[in-house]
């Protein structure tokens, strides 16, 4: 029997609509991509003119279902083609600038963008590719007239213009919450990207798990800074969140460098910051050479990439600001986890509670979670045994955007992470399962060597990678960057390890590089390095 309760679709032209009447005023304040300064818009005013947006998508001939790119940083316009794109039924596809050509085409291609808006600086990434894009059939400047620039392209749309004629009203269409609404794809370390196509029912709901206090706590009063990019899983859905309760946005354009963030900060007192360990890495070296201190910031969301025990600290100690931690994929929507502060954490000593907080966090309600062995074996929760990390949940990929193949074995997803959960369900992530190093049968996490290295004060980024070796299978070798006029020899890091680590956990030998491979997410890469350093212990 099925009870009578409605059925209302969850649809995301509802945020944008709920948003206006119960918090119009809501500012979403954003640094201009076309000369720096700050723009100032508040949420009823967007809505009008993602409503014009709508008019003029319909009007220019995009149908239910079909692909809207966007290139672009975080602003109040990527917000209006957010809202707007996926409001009438299409679906809007956020592409990372930091793509490399030959991924950059595939994509356009593999989603067959018709449409795609543009922030002015990145079209000379474009306009090289432009004749191999054959769906694309015109470029919208996300600009003014005055700011248009001088193109390769013809015929580009300047964005103001496009919506300029069109009603502030507009009637969003009724459909079913299943319908996908935007379009992300993983940049993946190998093979061609996967799309992961989300739906207005996921997105929805993801939002509002994200609001809750053990998530991240986003109420009318929270003033957020998302550095995390637009085009990084929507932003780790924020733009959602603040429609349902009015929070502030403050987005931060094109510069996302430490000097550009604090002035922000300064100026704007966001409490939530989020984005990747990198950008705080930035932003920790500017406030310690300006001798700086955040006074407005409560938390730091960090997630992507795990936290460094150094910045847990850093973030506490110099700052008075929670690293909340957190872990999510493409697939996911991505947040899987959150570390969140309450009365037990906060009250352990220090030194405990920072150990702690380098846990990855609970499930948030919505996503379940398990570890098995390679056999499938379901493993206890004793924070002791590891093995590959298993989700499922209504904001998690089913089948990967064109592809039959389920992403899923038996309804769950294989996330790729090795982990542990404890019995209070903290969920760690032990390594990437193509990371973990096994060495004589045991296996060492690259991702705490890494945590631990980059805590040395000459050190500016470590990477962690298991190589060949002859008696042990693999052994860790420890690629370090050092800071800028900083010196150290491989002795005075090994030296800075040993009382940090199981003995057998010590990498064999330290090499010191000008620089680490990335992904176009900021990761590091690993893929290449393990080949160019394979015969590194094998003499
Ligand atoms: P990409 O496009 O680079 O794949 P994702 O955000 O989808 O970007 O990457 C997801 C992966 O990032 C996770 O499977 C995990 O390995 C890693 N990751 C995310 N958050 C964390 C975290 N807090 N700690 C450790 N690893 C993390």
């Amino acid at each position: 029997m099925l009870a009578p309760m409605m059925e209302s679709p969850l649809l995301i032209s509802g945020l944008l609509e709920f948003g206006v009447v119960s918090h119009p005023e809501a500012e979403i304040v954003s640094r201009k991509v076309e000369d720096g300064s700050i723009h100032r818009i508040t949420q009823g005013e967007a809505a009008k003119r993602t409503r014009q947006l709508a008019n003029a998508l319909l009007n220019w001939g995009i149908k239910p279902g079909d692909r809207v790119a966007t290139l672009a940083w975080n602003t109040w316009r990527h917000y209006e083609v957010y809202y707007g794109v996926a409001g009438i039924g299409s679906v809007c596809h956020t592409i990372n600038p930091r793509l490399f050509p030959e991924q950059l085409e595939y994509i356009f291609n593999h989603a067959e963008d018709r449409l795609l808006f543009i922030d002015i600086n990145l079209l000379p990434i474009i306009e090289p590719l432009i004749d191999k894009l054959p769906h694309l059939q015109a470029i919208v400047v996300m600009s003014d007239k005055e700011h248009m620039p001088d193109s390769k392209i013809d015929n580009l749309i300047c964005y103001e213009d496009f919506i300029a004629p069109h009603s502030e009203e507009f009637e969003w269409p009724q459909f079913d919450e299943s319908t996908p609404c935007s379009l992300c794809y993983t940049s993946g370390t190998t093979g061609n990207p996967k799309g992961v196509m989300y739906t207005h029912r996921s997105t929805v709901l993801h939002a509002m798990a994200s609001l809750h206090a053990q998530v991240l706590d986003i109420q009318s009063d929270t003033v957020i800074l998302p550095v995390v990019p637009m085009f990084h899983v929507n932003a780790w859905g924020l733009p959602y969140a603040v429609t349902i309760t009015g929070a502030k946005l403050v987005f931060p354009g094109a510069a996302m460098d430490g000097a550009s963030l604090w002035e922000l900060i300064e100026s704007e007192s966001p409490t939530l910051l989020a984005g990747v360990p990198t950008v705080w890495l930035g932003l920790l070296n500017h406030l310690d050479s300006i001798n700086q201190k955040l006074d407005s910031v409560e938390r730091v969301i960090v997630g992507g990439s795990a936290a460094p025990l150094s910045m847990i600290k850093a973030f506490d100690e110099k700052h008075d600001a929670f690293l909340l931690h957190a872990w999510g994929m493409t697939e996911m929507s991505p947040i899987g986890t959150v570390n969140a502060p309450n009365k037990k954490l906060l009250s352990l000593p220090k030194e405990e509670r920072y150990k702690k907080q380098q846990k990855q966090g609970k499930p948030v309600y919505g996503v379940e979670m398990k570890i098995i062995d390679d056999e499938g074996k379901e493993l206890p929760r004793d924070g002791k045994a590891y093995g590959r990390l298993m989700v499922r949940g209504p904001w998690i990929v089913n089948s990967y955007y064109k592809s039959d193949k389920l992403a899923t074995e038996d309804g769950w997803f294989d996330t790729g992470d090795v982990a542990t959960i404890d019995t209070d369900n903290m969920m760690q992530i032990v390594d990437r399962s193509k990371d973990v190093i096994k060495s004589g049968g045991e296996w060492i996490s690259s991702i705490d060597l890494e945590n631990v290295a980059v805590g040395h004060p000459a050190i500016a980024e470590a990477c962690v990678i298991g190589i060949p070796h002859e008696k042990w299978q693999e052994r860790p070798l420890l690629l370090a960057v050092l800071k800028d006029g900083a010196s150290a020899t491989k002795e005075e890091v090994l030296d800075y390890l040993k009382p940090q680590l199981a003995s057998f956990w010590l990498p064999d030998d330290v090499v010191f590089r000008d620089s680490l491979p990335h992904t176009a997410t900021g990761k590091l890469l690993k893929v290449p390095l393990r080949e160019e350093y394979a015969d590194h212990y094998i003499k």
